[in-house]
Order: structure tokens, then C-alpha cells, then sequence
């Protein structure tokens, strides 16, 4: 069968849809009618179960439980329950991953971490190496901290990132799939790499996790954090995740050594003696409301599982790319549209991006008037330009929702409906 024959259409779309297995999966969300929504990326959607849920914790377990729910409804052990439903979903093992805090505290964690133990077995690497394009707060978190030990913050181009793993770098920090372009690394290929030179690595999965299969035990991988809000439908703010390799995670503690780390918070003693495994990288008194809201956005990517899981749904977003980047090609040709997003499958995450030499922004926000929801991303004005970007989960986008996006898009350029002076006021988040 010739996908690109079969999709010409938006009847053939519709068809698609039909027959695709992971459709029911939508039917876990509310989604609100008119929208199509490609901003999963940036704040996953709303499950159906979610508001059920926290009103039961609030009444129920809060109001009725009250202390006593700590114990009886299980809250003490939330981080590592919807730890353990976020292992499945990126190739590590039960007990090995806590969801607390966010991204970027769990990030400051761990490269302290991994500082640490450079100070120990290397005591000459003192250099961070990331990617100059990695999301803000990643560099400004391991800036800090480079500060604070005297060490350097070296930012690279991806394709400096092999030269620049030499005998003074102790860490390299990279997010797998780039938040700007959606390019993906190679987990595997660049954690070998940096373990040839003896370099620890740290990844970044916020725009991984629940978006394509992550191996970290495969990779061997050092430590890792992701995010809640992303792929994983947790909500605005929910809390992030850890995870360091078993054969790492007793070597320190965590800097921020709080008493939900401590191995027996309840003996309330003055000396802290962390906790074994992951649970020492917990800091104090978890969001409970929140965690049970992560709880319900995690349960419906394990939902796939009997499906084929991440395999199938990486199927289906790589079919949805697809078919996106052509739609765009073929029918908004001519409107000054590039594709900043890897055509090759094994460096593209789960989003797709244009750049364009103006308008970018005034034509996102066109779309998200049209109920086309997408995101602008600014660039720096050099090498990285603005970008348009569309994220497409496949647990709620399906190959109709494609084909309408680009007939908006296309309508937005054709009309150059995105320059009316509305689209071109800025808001403070975009
Ligand atoms: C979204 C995102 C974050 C968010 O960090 P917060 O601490 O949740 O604000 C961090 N890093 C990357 C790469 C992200 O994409």
C-alpha cells in the first residue's frame, strides 16, 4: 500500500483513521470541540479520569481521610508509584525512577550528582558540555552550578558535540529530543561515546518521555529527568521525573537532602542518613493532588500497552510526521515555508517545525484563532531562527486532524490572513 498515494485525500485520511487501531485511545481525553490540538508538547491534554480523581483526593482522602490518608490511601508512596508507571515508559526498572519536583530541580540534582562523582574519579574534568540550542533552563541551571564549584559550561553545535568530549569535560548535558527543532540524539551511540572518554551523561527527556521509545537501561545512560506536563498529560506544573542509574544512585547524596530522602524520615533524627536508590533524590513534603493528577495522565499512555505501547504509538507519530511535512510541501509550496525538523526517522522526535523568514509568529497565531493549536518558539536572530512548531501525540491527533491543520495553514497563507494586526501583538507566554 502507498501511504502517500492512500493520504492524497482527506476522505483517505478519514479512512486511515478508521482503521487504525490506537483511535480508541483518544476517547480517553476531553478535548474541546472545534480544536486541534498539536501542542501536546508543551502542556499535554486532559484526561477523562483526571477531574474525577483529584475531586476524590480532595473530598475523600483529604477531607474525610485527612491525616491518616498518608497511610490508608497511600499518598507517602505516590512519588514512587508514578515513578515506577514512568520507568515503563523509558526503558528503566521498578524502584528506579521518583516523579517529584520539577524538571529543573531534578536537574540541578543530578548534575550535582554527576559533579561529584567527577570530583572523585576525575578530579582534573572540570567542564559541562550542552548544546547551545538546549532549552533555556537546562543551561541556566547548570550555569548556576558552575558557578558555584568553579567549573565551565561549554556550549556546542549537535554536530560539535563528538569533538568537544575530551579529558577535561566531566559531564555532558543534552536533551534527546531538541525542544526547538525536534531533532533527536542517538541515546545510545552518544552515551557510548562520552563513556569512551570517560564523561558522564545527563538526558533530558521532556520531550521524550511518552513521545518515542527511550531505552536508558539499554543505553546505559547515567542519569536522566523528564517532565509531567509534556507527553505524559499531567497537568500544568505536575511534577517532573528522576532517575539515576542503579549502579550510581547510593554513590552521593543529592544536594538538596531534605527528609522525604532521608531512609527513615519518621525517626525524625538530626543527622540525615539518605534513603537507598531513588528515593533519596526526593527532597520534602510531596504535591499529593498533583501527583494523583500525573497519576491518571500516566495511565493513559500505559493504556497503549496492550497495543503495542511506545512501539506503536512511535509508529503512528512517525506516520503523522510524515504525512505533515509532505501536506505541507505539497500544498503550502511557494509560501516561504523550511522544514527544521529531521526528515530521517532516527533524529525526529515527535514534532515537527517550520521556519519561515517572517511571520512566524503572527501566523501561529492565526492557526490557534482558526483552533489549530500550535506553538511559536523564538530564535536568536542568527544561526536559530523562529520557529513554528506542531507537537502530534499520537494518543489524541489522528491522520484527519493532520490533513485539516494544513488546510488551515494553507488558508492563513493563501489569504495572508496572518497579517492582520491582531496576530501580531505578542502575549507574555506564546
Ligand atoms: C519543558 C522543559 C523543561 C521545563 O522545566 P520546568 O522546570 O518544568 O519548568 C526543562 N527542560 C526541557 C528540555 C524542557 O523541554
Amino acid at each position: 500500500m502507498n501511504r502517500s498515494m492512500l493520504l492524497n485525500t482527506l476522505e483517505h485520511c478519514r479512512q486511515v483513521d478508521t482503521q487504525d487501531p490506537l483511535h480508541v485511545l483518544r476517547h480517553q481525553f476531553d478535548l474541546p470541540p472545534g480544536v486541534i490540538y498539536l501542542d501536546g508538547n508543551s502542556l499535554g491534554v486532559l484526561p477523562r479520569t483526571t477531574a474525577a480523581r483529584v475531586a476524590e483526593v480532595v473530598t475523600q482522602e483529604w477531607g474525610q481521610g485527612l491525616i491518616r490518608s498518608w497511610n490508608s490511601a497511600g499518598w507517602f508512596d505516590a512519588p514512587r508509584r508514578a515513578g515506577d508507571k514512568i520507568a515503563r515508559l523509558v526503558g528503566a526498572g521498578p524502584n528506579e525512577v521518583v516523579a517529584t519536583d520539577s524538571t529543573s530541580i531534578n536537574l540541578f540534582k543530578v548534575l550535582s550528582a554527576a559533579l561529584n562523582m567527577a570530583a572523585q574519579d576525575a578530579p582534573q574534568r572540570r567542564i559541562i558540555v550542552s548544546e547551545r540550542s538546549n532549552f533555556p533552563t537546562d543551561l541556566y541551571i547548570a550555569e548556576a552550578l558552575c558557578q558555584e564549584r568553579g567549573c565551565t559550561l561549554k556550549l556546542v553545535e549537535p554536530e560539535e558535540i563528538a569533538s568537544s568530549l575530551t579529558a577535561n569535560v566531566a559531564v555532558l548535558m543534552l536533551t534527546h529530543v531538541n525542544y526547538r527543532t525536534g531533532a533527536m540524539h542517538d541515546m545510545a551511540g552518544v552515551t557510548a561515546a562520552a563513556h569512551a572518554a570517560g564523561i558522564l551523561t545527563v538526558w533530558d527527556l521532556a520531550h521524550s518521555a511518552g513521545a518515542v521509545p527511550v531505552d536508558l537501561t539499554g543505553a546505559q545512560a547515567d542519569f536522566a529527568v523528564g517532565c509531567g506536563y509534556k507527553y505524559l498529560n499531567g497537568g500544568p506544573g505536575a511534577p517532573a521525573f528522576v532517575w539515576v542509574h542503579p549502579k550510581h544512585a547510593d554513590r552521593f547524596w543529592q544536594p538538596l537532602a531534605g527528609w522525604w530522602g532521608h531512609a527513615t524520615p519518621f525517626a525524625f533524627s538530626a543527622d540525615y542518613q539518605p534513603a537507598p536508590g531513588i528515593t533519596r533524590y526526593l527532597c520534602g513534603t510531596q504535591p499529593i493532588i498533583s501527583l494523583a493528577a500525573l497519576d491518571c495522565g500516566l495511565d493513559t499512555l500505559l493504556a497503549a500497552e496492550p497495543l503495542g505501547g511506545m512501539a506503536a504509538l512511535r509508529a503512528k507519530s512517525l506516520a503523522l510526521t510524515d504525512l505533515f511535512i509532505e501536506l505541507v510541501e505539497t500544498r503550502c509550496a511557494g509560501h516561504g515555508l523550511t522544514l527544521a525538523t529531521p526528515r530521517d526517522h532516527g533524529q525526529r522526535g515527535s514534532q515537527v517545525c517550520l521556519t519561515r523568514a517572517a511571520g512566524a509568529y503572527a501566523i501561529v497565531q492565526a492557526l490557534i484563532a482558526r483552533g489549530v493549536i500550535g506553538d511559536f518558539r523564538a530564535g536568536d536572530g542568527g544561526a536559530h531562527p523562529d520557529i513554528l512548531r506542531f507537537g502530534f501525540t499520537p494518543l489524541t491527533i489522528g491522520f484527519e486532524d493532520v490533513w485539516n491543520a494544513v488546510e488551515h495553514l494553507k488558508q492563513v497563507l493563501d489569504t495572508r490572513e496572518w497579517q492582520q494586526p491582531e496576530f501580531n501583538q505578542k502575549h507574555a507566554v506564546t
